[in-house]
């Protein structure tokens, strides 16, 4: 059966404009910042060996699925093909980046993307809460996401990985995190992230992001834990759409951090 998709537009700013409403938002929450418009620069090569050179073209946000798909109990029949998925974003053939469940996806050659510089963190939200948060102050009910890739520079995380499914049901916050295996691991990670600043009713994923390295440590992305020493260096780009595929009918609104 095809899955349902929902598609919606996104308020999408000037890059100039973005880049200061993030500047100040990001002040609140580390010592240092400097966002700049900037050429993106080639993503194929070190750190981040993505597939594609740079994240532009038609930016969209797809959500597919959801946590409600794996709890209390996995339902193992949703499985999603990312050729497909590109299809149903109208971007066949589009370069995909993102994280299990949320995935950011674009197409296209080298563009400006937003350039952002953090480090020391002296507040408590994390790196891309705090971006998405402050895009939530600043522009209210109209919906901006956000996709790209960052890279902890120094310092460490904390990110999760996902162990063999529980055979018995996952009903709250704390059985997940009982489940879920956290572990602190370290820089240099390199992450690929979607935000979306306010959910206008399509039950999503408001922040997702996942961490690799060439270490051999990754995972799903909560905190640094070395506030003091840490360093962020993203670049992102405003979506245009946002396509929300196969929604699940009934959320239990658990494991969403
Ligand atoms: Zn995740």
């Amino acid at each position: 059966m095809a899955a349902r998709i929902e598609k919606s537009a996104f308020h999408v700013p000037t890059l100039q404009e973005l880049g200061q409403v993030l500047q100040g938002g990001l002040k609140k929450n580390f010592a240092n910042v400097q966002v700049s418009v900037v050429d993106c620069p080639d993503l194929t090569q070190e750190p981040f060996t993505f597939a594609a050179a740079g994240i532009c073209g038609k930016p969209r946000i797809a959500d597919v699925g959801g946590v409600d798909y794996l709890l209390p109990l996995p339902q193992t029949e949703k499985i999603y093909n990312l050729n497909v998925i590109a299809n149903q974003v109208e971007l066949p053939g589009g370069f995909i980046l993102g994280a299990g469940a949320a995935s950011f996806k674009a197409m296209g050659v080298n563009a400006e993307v937003i350039e952002v510089r953090s480090s020391r963190r002296t507040g408590q939200s994390n790196f891309v809460s705090c971006m998405r948060e402050t895009l939530e102050q600043h522009y209210g009910d109209k919906s901006v996401g956000m996709g790209g890739t960052f890279l902890i520079q120094t310092g460490k995380a904390k990110l999760h990985v996902m162990p063999e499914f529980s055979p018995c049901p996952l009903n709250s916050n704390e059985a997940v995190n009982n489940w879920l295996k956290f572990f602190d691991m370290s820089a240099p990670l390199i992450s690929q992230s979607v935000f979306v600043s306010r959910d206008l009713g399509f039950d999503l994923r408001l922040e997702h992001t996942h961490c690799f390295s060439h270490h051999g440590e990754g995972g799903h992305y909560h905190y640094d834990t070395t506030p003091d020493n840490v360093e962020y260096l993203g670049y992102f780009v405003p979506a245009e759409y946002l396509y929300r595929i196969d929604r699940p009918e009934k959320t239990l609104k658990i494991g969403r951090d």
